[in-house]
């Protein structure tokens, strides 16, 4: 059977570790909950830190708690124009290789050496709905999306399973604004090479030297 799949858009935001938030916020300073996120467990805070690369800078910028192993900053690729630092396509977690930042906040500053992603879209389920779905845990599938006069197929995304998830595909502002997105949009899994992941990089090879499957 096929799942409607919530798409959910990430604005840039940060996650950070206790020891970088301390100084960013003071010694005693803690992360202020202001409302849930779709995620459970995962929220967004009060606390607002400034982020700056070599050509520019976003103020104001939501910090999602709670606290990581890892701070971790995730810009859209036009973002990442904006501020002047290589557009690394990462899933979250997996910052080797990519830029760092400074970060402000109210209490003092840090240089971060990498954590700058930006992060590949992805699909949170239950293994239960991973199994309704045939899929699984870092499966890349293709997603065809409700259509608002500029519908897509995103392929290239990542299936996260854990029981601790909820049903949710997440993009970011440049992926939401590329389809249209408007209020509650959805998409669902579309079943191409009989349901097996196939590397989109190889099927646009084939397609242009007319192999057709
Ligand atoms: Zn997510």
């Amino acid at each position: 059977m096929s799942l409607r799949i919530p798409i959910e858009t990430s604005a840039r935001h940060v996650h950070i570790c206790e020891e970088d938030f301390k100084i960013l916020f003071g010694e005693n300073a803690a992360l202020h909950y202001v409302h849930e996120l779709s995620q459970p467990g995962q929220y967004l805070c009060q606390e607002r830190v400034t982020i700056v690369g070599p050509r520019g800078r976003f103020e104001n910028v939501a910090i999602l708690g709670p606290y990581r192993k890892e701070t971790q900053i995730e810009l859209s690729m036009t973002d990442t124009r904006k501020i002047g630092v290589p557009g690394i396509i990462r899933q979250s977690g997996y910052t080797e290789g990519t830029p760092g930042c400074r970060l402000i906040g109210p209490n003092g500053t840090i240089e971060i050496d990498k954590g700058v992603i930006v992060a590949k879209r992805h699909i949170h389920m239950t293994p239960l709905e991973a199994s309704r779905a045939h899929v699984k845990d870092n499966d890349e599938v293709f997603v065809i999306t409700e259509s608002y006069e500029r519908g897509l197929i995103f392929a290239d995304v990542v299936v996260r399973v854990s029981p601790k998830f909820k049903l949710a595909m997440h993009v970011d502002t440049d992926e939401a604004n590329a389809f249209g997105s408007e209020d509650a949009p959805t998409g669902a899994i579309l079943k191409l090479f009989d349901g097996q992941t196939y590397s989109l990089q190889q099927w646009a090879d084939e397609i242009q030297s007319g192999i057709n499957r």
